[in-house]
């Protein structure tokens, strides 16, 4: 909630009026994980559903040229559980790139199950690339210790204001659209001025970092 009890909406890059919802300063995913993991917790313990976790689904087991259920590993043991439907909530396919920031669990198996299974995919080339992301340097890496996980930065940081720069630290992207770092989409030619460099980020913003 902002200062006057309404929803805390923030200004997303390319958005025209501001619509993202905010929870907890830079918390928003742990607050919509929060109720979601209570909201299912509170199912099972009504009998309604049940979990199981840690397992991983391997294949989609079909009977009469229809998908009948789900084999999965679980706790080293290979077991399966019958479906009246099946609904692949899997998540994206982040890791089949060499650099990413979505998590590890990001491996495309919902599709590969589904076209395993003989199901036909589409518009597989749609891919949201995220033009501001941090990567350390090596060394850099090493004394934050925190692997080598790189960093999406928030386009609500370009939202709130922040620039993009050059590696010669200037700006560049109203030379190739109108609304510069907030444009919808634009092309960039091949030798582009994409950089490593840090955003210029006003102060302030820091708690839309994500
Ligand atoms: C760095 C980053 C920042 C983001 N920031 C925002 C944001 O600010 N606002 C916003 O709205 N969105 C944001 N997104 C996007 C948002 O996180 C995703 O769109 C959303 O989490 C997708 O939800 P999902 O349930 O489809 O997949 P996920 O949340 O990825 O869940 C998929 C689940 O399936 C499980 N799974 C995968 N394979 C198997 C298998 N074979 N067997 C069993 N389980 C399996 C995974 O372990 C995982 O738990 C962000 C994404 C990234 C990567």
């Amino acid at each position: 909630m902002d200062d006057d009890g309404d929803p805390s909406l923030g200004l997303e890059a390319a958005h025209s009026a501001p619509r993202i919802l905010h929870a907890g300063g830079d918390a928003t995913g742990a607050g919509v994980a929060r109720a979601l993991i209570r909201t299912v917790l509170d199912a099972q313990a009504a009998g309604r559903i049940q979990v199981m976790g840690h397992a991983q689904v391997t294949s989609l087991s079909q009977s009469e040229g229809r998908v009948a259920g789900v084999n999965f590993l679980h706790d080293g043991r290979a077991l399966g559980v019958h479906g009246d439907a099946v609904l692949l909530a899997t998540g994206g396919a982040g890791q089949l790139f060499a650099q990413t920031t979505n998590p590890a669990v990001a491996t495309a198996d919902g599709l590969a199950l589904a076209w395993r299974a003989g199901a036909a995919v589409a518009d597989l080339e749609f891919f949201q690339f995220h033009p501001t992301c941090m990567v350390l340097p090596a060394d850099a890496l090493e004394a934050a210790g925190n692997g080598n996980e790189p960093l999406l930065i928030s386009e609500a940081v370009r939202g709130e204001g922040a620039i993009l720069l050059d590696a010669n630290g200037e700006r560049f992207m109203p030379g190739y659209h109108a609304d510069a770092e907030l444009a919808r989409a634009t092309s960039l030619p091949a030798a582009s001025p994409c950089t490593s460099r840090p955003l210029e980020i006003p102060t302030g913003t820091s708690s839309l970092m994500r």
